[in-house]
């Protein structure tokens, strides 16, 4: 389908993300890969990755990463892969594969040639973890997952060691092989790093490489019932891929002792692990359990609601790929965790609409306007200008007549101080139309609600200016009620009312604080007819109500637009305060 009107080029869903990301303020891991490549400790070679678990939607925090590590290959001449760290059966699945790859490439990346999945290196890690056993490095360990947890002990006292440590390297080889053949149930065996169980750093207290898990897995089918932990699967696989900088975020900090450890046993080529800091979003949560939480709560309608902080639901939104990268460089990186107000990702979006998408006018709440004098079946085509940040987007023909819709909201039969809009004996301009005076409205007898308003227009303020040189105080967009298109309007707020759903502690329930009115459906909205045919997914700015686009549920007699952010933007006039404030100092 394209748009009706010639002119009318919308932002549309799916393009091709438009130039490079822009370019990130410097920032420490940008340091260290420049002094790799002076020093040429990776032979001058950039390679990272991205690895996301295909057991959930990737959300905005994982933005932050995408663009990272794309970012950095792309700016030093490097590769970046997507890899797909697949090693928990239980919880994954090819949907979630499916939708990782649509999003990753709709955010307009490339891995071109190099799609990889964990579960490819299964044999090669399985090698890996015999070679250890046979270095008398690992061990098979009958503990009960409980009972590891027991002897682990905690940060201020150490471990204890398993009974089961000191395994001779036949036995535990023997084992290992009857772990892999199936002959013991789920949790009856682990393998286990033989490192250190007084380590302070509680991931070198034999962390286990293996547990037993009689699951299919997608990929791998019924092959293996015996499946690597993170921490074993993760390192190996950089390492497979020639990886350079291992780029993931801070709660994996105490894990890199492990990662190294691992590396330096096998002494196998060894990436650097480098740590930043995760994306918190006020008003938000980013956490795949939390996500899917709302999904099989019916809290939201899938992974794709608009309400969602999923590319997939910020795609539906109406959000562009180049406001989230455009975002996710301006937050840059760092070493401490924080929180990213919501408004600064919506100041963003509005940066970019505001240029790219084209203007219309559509009423959501219609109130019928009558203009007496207006010739019965006159139509007239008033010009109006696509988008005044850019000419270049040009004008397109909106049809006018004797009966337009306007918003409810634009009359007031008895108006405050300060209203200025339409009101009983006031005149007011349509915008790129005519001047148009109230001189009455009709009331629904029963309830006196005003349902129609009548008015009279001066044909000589056509265009908007009156020749007398006589001034409005306000203007009012409308659509001709003959040539409305009907439909439905959903309206988004916050999916949650607290800055911290469930509060700074860890026990707080976030589901207590989802906004009850997140969603509004408005069943009767009025759109201009250029509207008629527009792409699922193309976005436009109603005038004075702002940035909308149609969504999927959207049938060819009856659109359906999601309202993707309105128009008042506070982070710009914080950024003004602050600019403001900087200089009186
Ligand atoms: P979640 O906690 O949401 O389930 P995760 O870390 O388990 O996320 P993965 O699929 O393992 O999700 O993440 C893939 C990559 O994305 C990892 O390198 C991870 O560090 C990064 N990532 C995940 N969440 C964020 C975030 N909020 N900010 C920045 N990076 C993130
Ligand atoms: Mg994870």
């Amino acid at each position: 389908m394209q748009p009706s009107s010639p002119e009318l080029k919308p932002v549309e869903a799916g393009a091709p993300a438009g130039g490079p990301a822009p370019r990130a303020p410097s920032n420490f891991i940008r340091e260290i890969i420049i002094e790799d490549l002076r020093t040429g400790k990776f032979g001058g070679r950039v390679h990272t990755r991205f690895p996301p678990e295909p057991n959930g939607y990737l959300h905005i925090g994982h933005a932050k990463s995408i663009c990272l590590n794309f970012g950095l290959a792309a700016e030093f001449g490097g590769k970046c892969n997507l890899r797909f760290d697949d090693t928990n059966p239980t919880k994954e699945e090819s949907e979630y594969v499916e939708a990782i790859i649509r999003d990753v490439r709709w955010l307009g990346f490339d891995w071109e040639d190099r799609l990889y999945y964990a579960s490819d290196y299964f044999d090669q890690l399985y090698e890996w973890a015999v070679q250890l056993i046979k270095a008398g490095k690992a061990y098979v360990c009958d503990l009960s997952p409980e009972e590891i947890r027991q002897y682990r002990g905690t940060l201020t006292e150490p471990g204890r060691e398993s009974p089961y440590r000191n395994r001779s390297v036949e036995e535990n080889l023997e084992l290992f092989e009857r772990m892999r053949a199936g002959e013991f149930p789920n949790g009856a065996r682990t393998l286990r790093a033989k490192i250190d169980m007084a380590s302070p750093n509680l991931n070198l207290r034999d962390p286990v490489m293996y547990r037993i898990l009689h699951a299919e897995h997608h990929r791998t089918g019924k092959k293996w019932c015996i499946y690597p932990m993170y921490d074993w699967a993760h390192g190996q696989s950089d390492s497979i891929e020639g990886i350079t900088h291992s780029i993931c975020t801070l709660e994996f900090e105490d894990h890199r002792p492990l990662y190294d450890w691992f590396l330096d046993q096998l002494g196998i080529h060894h990436p650097q692990q480098i740590e930043f800091d995760r994306l918190n979003l006020t008003y938000t949560v980013l956490s795949k359990r939390k996500l899917a939480a709302l999904v099989e709560g019916g809290y939201v309608r899938g992974w794709d609601d608009p309400r969602m902080p999923t590319l997939a639901g910020l795609r539906r939104r109406g959000y562009t790929p180049e406001a989230i990268r455009n975002f996710c460089a301006r937050i840059g990186v760092s070493k401490t965790n924080g929180i990213v107000e919501l408004s600064l990702l919506e100041h963003c979006l509005r940066e970019d609409l505001n240029k790219r998408a084209p203007r219309v006018m559509a009423v959501l709440r219609p109130l019928r306007l009558v203009i007496d004098n207006y010739p019965e079946d006159l139509v007239e085509e008033m010009e109006a200008v696509n988008n005044p940040e850019d000419p270049g987007m040009g004008t397109r023909k909106v049809p006018f007549s004797k009966v337009l819709y306007i918003e409810r909201d634009d009359f007031r039969e008895d108006p405050p101080p300060q209203y200025y809009r339409l009101a009983p004996g006031r005149e007011v301009r349509l915008r790129y139309a005519y001047f148009v005076k109230c001189t009455g409205v009709v009331k629904d007898e029963r309830t006196g609600e005003v349902i129609e308003i009548h008015c009279t227009y001066d044909p000589a303020t056509r265009g908007g200016n009156a020749p007398d040189g006589r001034r409005v105080k306000a203007t009012i967009h409308w659509v001709s009620a003959a040539h409305a298109i009907d439909a439905e309007v959903r309206l988004y707020e916050q999916l949650f009312t607290r800055p911290i759903p469930g509060g700074e502690h860890e026990d707080g329930n976030f589901l207590d604080d989802l906004n009850p009115n997140s969603l509004e459906v408005l069943a009767g909205a009025k759109l201009e007819p250029s509207l008629r045919g527009a792409e699922v997914g193309s976005r436009y700015q109603f005038e004075r109500l702002g940035y909308f686009c149609v969504d999927p549920d959207s049938r060819p007699e009856r659109p359906v637009f999601n309202r993707t952010v309105a128009l008042k933007d506070t982070w710009a006039k914080i950024e003004k305060a602050l600019k403001e404030g900087g200089k009186q100092r």
